[in-house]
């Protein structure tokens, strides 16, 4: 997809900082992070949202949820919370699916 931002950190066009990478996805510091740990795990198969996931599709996004698991594991981090928005009406700017790892503050008061 050559208009997403997303895309083309995955093609290493637009610079990250980088957390996590594999053959599936790619994981990286949010540049405006809500949460003193705020890490963003995409496909590196462009796909929309989460609205578009579908059997022949799903892998990549089992593979962020394994890498999410990881990455709290390794950052030490016992609570932590995954989110994903879909739509603009969700708060969704970027459209290539991706999750929010947040952590490293009390979630427990709000949703996102
Ligand atoms: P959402 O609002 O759920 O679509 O989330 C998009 C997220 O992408 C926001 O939290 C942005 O801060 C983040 N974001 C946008 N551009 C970049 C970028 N170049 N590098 C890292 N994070 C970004
Ligand atoms: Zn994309």
């Amino acid at each position: 997809m050559p208009d997403c931002i997303f895309c083309k950190i995955i093609a290493g066009e637009i610079p990250c900082k980088k957390v996590y990478e594999d053959e599936l996805v790619l994981a990286f510091h949010d540049i405006n992070p809500q949460a003193p740990v705020h890490i963003l795990i995409i496909p590196k198969r462009h796909l929309p949202g989460a609205a578009e996931l579908a059997p022949e599709n799903s892998a990549a996004a089992a593979r962020c949820l394994e890498a999410a698991a990881q990455i709290a594991k390794e950052q030490g981090l016992e609570s932590f919370r995954v989110v994903t928005n879909n739509g603009k009406g969700a708060g969704q700017t970027v459209f290539h699916l991706h999750f929010h790892l947040l952590a490293g503050r009390d979630l427990t008061l709000q949703l996102a």
